[in-house]
């Protein structure tokens, strides 16, 4: 059985930056379980799964068009510092912003005495992605599943 759309597939993975600085990996969790085809995974690593077997090990590389998007300078803002009043803010900080339709998570870059500048690009914006990844299941999806849009069992969605 290949990778491809509505099979339910579980990979192991690590992914790194060019400078070889781990950012994400599965390791000492479950493997990710996705419904392939679904846009559930960047472009990027639905593409470079598509067709592979159980036991595949390999290499991805991202460009950030495929992956988490090109850093875009117009989503940087200043925000006056009376509307955290009350909040305890720190740079670094992320929390969720925009309406109940699209959330998105906004990073603290810079505190000054009147203005909080705030980043709404995703953390990994811009940033070439490197994944090892290997394929170590690969099955059907359910009906159900296919009509939820996630996987269930044991390692996914619990109702
Ligand atoms: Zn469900």
């Amino acid at each position: 059985m290949k990778v491809s759309l509505n099979k339910v597939v579980a990979i192991h993975y690590t992914l790194t930056n060019n400078e070889g600085t781990v950012l994400d990996s599965s390791n000492g969790r479950g493997p990710l379980n996705f419904i392939h085809g679904l846009g559930h995974l960047i472009p990027g690593m639905e593409e470079g799964l598509d067709g592979k077997e159980v036991g595949n090990k390999f290499q991805l590389k991202v460009s950030p068009e495929k992956g988490y998007g090109n850093y875009q300078n117009e989503m940087v803002q200043q925000v006056p510092v009376s509307a955290f009043a009350g909040q305890e803010i720190n740079v670094g900080m992320q929390f969720e912003a925009g309406s109940d339709e699209q959330r998105f998570l906004v990073t603290i870059k810079a505190i000054d005495a009147e203005t909080v500048t705030v980043d709404g690009n995703h953390p990994l914006a811009g940033v070439e992605l490197n994944f090892d990844i290997e394929v170590m299941e690969i099955r059907e999806a359910t009906d159900d599943e296919i009509a939820h849009g996630h996987v269930h069992g044991p390692d996914g969605h619990h109702h």
